[in-house]
């Protein structure tokens, strides 16, 4: 049984750690006890990880965190880099092949591919993001395009036992921060076919690999997404700077999933 999964990717936002953490608790205070079928992940800048999770465990409200990008080798001269031995220090999940680092830092179908597998050495989970550009969706082409990128982006994964960790987000470049999510039919058809290529690669492993979608996605559109039988969640970009509206995303994932949630608002943690 997949849960749940709701993923906030901050960028390089939320200018100081003091910022981070009151975002994160508030979102924690507010999620308070998540049901097991649940699981939320905050991505902040790398700088923030130890601010939004203090000590070892996960950070408020069992909630689990990550890092947005990480350098395939384990330790080097690579000036500004992180490995994922490093991320796994204190997170959970990493953020790879978001459209910004392909299109903004020039980072190839391959580089990607050396990104889940350092993450999966370390022993975290990748979240690997695929999504076809406008140009690709208006040729008719996006269905092979993105498929491409998704079995790119595995190639290094060898076994069923490995793809276990791997969290796959669906993210069309043109509905990216601009306010045109896609449709929910849309997502269903590609995610649907996504998974269907996924499973006669790996077997039945692809049948409990987590599908996100992302692009503009906020409280009043999640529920939609959800409700398809092959969308799992959501990366969420924007929404997830505004704890209200995060929290709200999570409710509306957590209602359109059948998962019963009321926690006792005065069982929260403190501050
Ligand atoms: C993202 O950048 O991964 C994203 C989905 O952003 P937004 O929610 O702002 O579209």
């Amino acid at each position: 049984m997949r849960k749940t999964m709701i993923v906030a990717n901050w960028k390089m936002n939320i200018a100081t750690s003091r910022d981070a953490e009151r975002l994160s608790s508030d979102i924690g205070r507010a999620l308070w006890k998540l049901p097991e079928e649940v699981e939320v992940a905050l991505c902040p800048p790398v700088l923030w990880l130890q601010a939004v999770r203090p000590k070892r465990g996960r950070a408020p409200g069992g909630i689990s965190v990550g890092a947005q990008n990480i350098h395939p080798e384990v330790s080097g001269a690579f000036t500004g880099e992180i490995s994922a031995e490093m991320a796994s220090d204190l997170g959970e999940y990493v953020i790879v092949g978001h459209s910004e680092r392909r299109a903004l830092f020039g980072e190839t179908d391959e580089l990607v591919a050396a990104k889940v597998a350092a993450a999966v050495r370390a022993g975290l989970s990748p979240i690997l993001c695929v999504g076809e550009p406008e140009s690709v969706r208006d040729s008719g082409d996006a269905e092979r395009y993105v498929a491409a990128q998704l079995d790119a982006g595995l190639a290094s994964i060898a076994s069923g036992e490995d793809l276990n960790c791997v969290v796959v987000a669906y993210e069309p470049v043109w509905a990216i921060g601009t306010g045109r999510a896609a449709t929910p039919e849309l997502v269903q058809d590609m995610v649907g076919g996504l998974r269907k290529s996924l499973r006669a690669r790996a077997g039945a492993v692809a049948d409990e690999t987590p599908f996100l979608y992302g692009g503009s996605v906020n409280a009043d559109n999640i529920a939609d997404y959800v409700e398809r039988p092959d969308v799992d969640g959501a990366l969420v970009g924007s929404a997830s700077l505004d704890a209200e509206s995060f929290v709200a995303i999570v409710r509306g994932a957590m209602r359109a999933a059948g998962i019963r949630y009321l926690p006792d608002p005065e069982s929260g943690p403190a501050g």
